[in-house]
């Protein structure tokens, strides 16, 4: 068995790790690269292997950084099956059309400013229609269900407790009596967290890959101090009629209720609606949100992208970050190089399509929100695994996050072969 890892490898996005065996590949994620331009288009336009050589994909979840780059794959010659849990199929498919509008107006809007000092232009990675070739390709399944892929192959999808739809990718390989296991962790969500269900134990394997965003950090827990830190917050933007912007996934509202939890669905079997409120309103149209920008607040408005690297979230940013009143906060994991991580970083100027911007809003952290395992729930996850697995990759973590979690794993179990791979590098198992 060879695996290659293209992606999402000793950084946390474009997730993309290949796996091969005898007369067989398969693409674990084909997630869109986000960081540095030029590196995200080189990354982006040049996917590293030959997606015509490719069987199938199998999608852990919708979020972009694992399914944001699908859509180029028909067009170079890829002619599989894109496998998934049905709600992922119905989540990816609204967020890939998101995305490709995202990237047109961003291409757009860049452009026009790219055009005056005289540089060349910038083209999205795919449009509306590449998307809904990809569609096309959706099988959805459910959880638990074993999909036969491929002659010797099959394949199931295990909850992660992460996003809506999200799951752990097992793979079984069978050749002379002999089966290997593989189990792609994907990206592991909490448990006790508010709405979806908590993650399923690891069923066993023989190979795990195993994500490490958190690998060396310690969330706080959701408990009051948060509520007292958002309401503090809210009072703030009360009193100086200031914005608070919220960069988040969207993640919409699709309704797939075999991935609540209980209480949730008690909430909507008793006619209520966890979403609604007559203080929150749904905005589509890119002029309601130009709207917004104009509108004096108190208000909070959250918009994607969760990384700030494109989406509409960045032109409400760009109205509201010279203004000291306002708070920029954020939720979820930043990766290097996005200007999210800039903000959260400190920093005085970021540049905002291109152009340096000075900042004025406040900007907040509420880590006790992320939808991501931290270091303890990963490594409880492996000890979860019976009998444990001989070989671990760790893989959607940062460089140090994913060496601090490949030693504290290596540590309790010395017995299991612990690899943190390269950018491009394959291994043979
Ligand atoms: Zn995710
Ligand atoms: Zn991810």
């Amino acid at each position: 068995m060879k695996f290659s890892f293209y992606g999402a490898a000793r950084s946390v996005t474009g997730s993309r790790h290949l796996l091969e065996v005898p007369g067989f590949r398969l693409l674990f994620d084909c997630g869109l690269f986000q960081g540095r331009r030029e590196e995200a288009v080189r990354r982006n336009r040049d996917l590293g292997f030959e997606p015509k050589s490719v069987a199938a994909v199998l999608l852990s979840h919708a979020h972009i950084d694992h399914s944001g780059i699908l859509p180029v794959l028909p067009r170079q010659g890829f002619s599989g099956k894109v496998y998934l849990t049905r709600a992922s199929a119905d989540l990816a498919g609204i967020m890939l059309e998101d995305s490709a509008r995202v990237q047109e107006n961003d291409c757009r809007y860049v452009n026009k400013q790219e055009k005056r000092r005289g540089k060349t232009c910038i083209h999205p990675f795919y449009d509306g229609d590449d998307v809904k070739k990809i569609a096309k390709r959706f099988e959805g399944s459910r959880y638990g269900e074993q999909l036969k892929i491929a002659p010797r192959v099959t394949a199931s999808f295990h909850d992660a407790g992460h996003i809506l739809g999200s799951a752990a990718v097992r793979v079984k390989y069978t050749a002379r009596g002999n089966t290997t296991t593989v189990l792609f962790s994907g990206d592991l969500g909490r448990s006790h967290m508010p709405i979806l269900r908590d993650p399923e134990p690891p069923p066993p394997c023989d190979v795990l890959i195993l994500e490490s965003t958190y690998g060396d950090r310690l969330h706080e827990q959701p408990g009051e101090e948060m509520k007292k830190k958002a309401q503090d917050l809210i009072a703030h933007a009360r009193e100086h009629r200031s914005k608070i912007i919220v960069p988040a996934f969207a993640v919409g509202r699709t309704r797939h209720p075999e991935c609540y939890d209980e209480e949730t669905l008690k909430t909507f079997s008793s006619g209520g609606d966890v979403f609604a409120s007559r203080y929150i309103r749904f905005i589509s149209s890119p002029e309601d949100s130009k709207r917004l920008n104009a509108m004096r607040g108190p208000c909070v408005i959250i918009s994607s992208s969760g990384m700030c690297e494109g989406g509409r979230v960045i032109h409400h940013l760009k109205h509201a970050i010279q203004d000291e009143a306002n708070v920029i906060m954020f939720v979820g994991f930043q990766a290097e190089h996005t200007l999210g991580r800039k903000l959260v970083e400190g920093w005085d100027v970021v540049p905002i399509f291109g152009v340096p911007t000075k900042r004025r809003a406040q900007i907040v952290k509420l880590n006790g929100l992320s939808a991501h395992a931290d270091r303890n729930d990963l490594l409880a996850y492996v000890r979860a695994i019976s009998p444990r697995p001989s070989t671990i990759f760790i893989v959607h973590g940062e460089e140090k996050q994913a060496l601090s979690l490949g030693a504290a794993i290596q540590a309790e179990h010395p017995k299991i072969d612990v690899r943190i791979p390269h950018q491009s590098s394959t291994h043979e198992v």
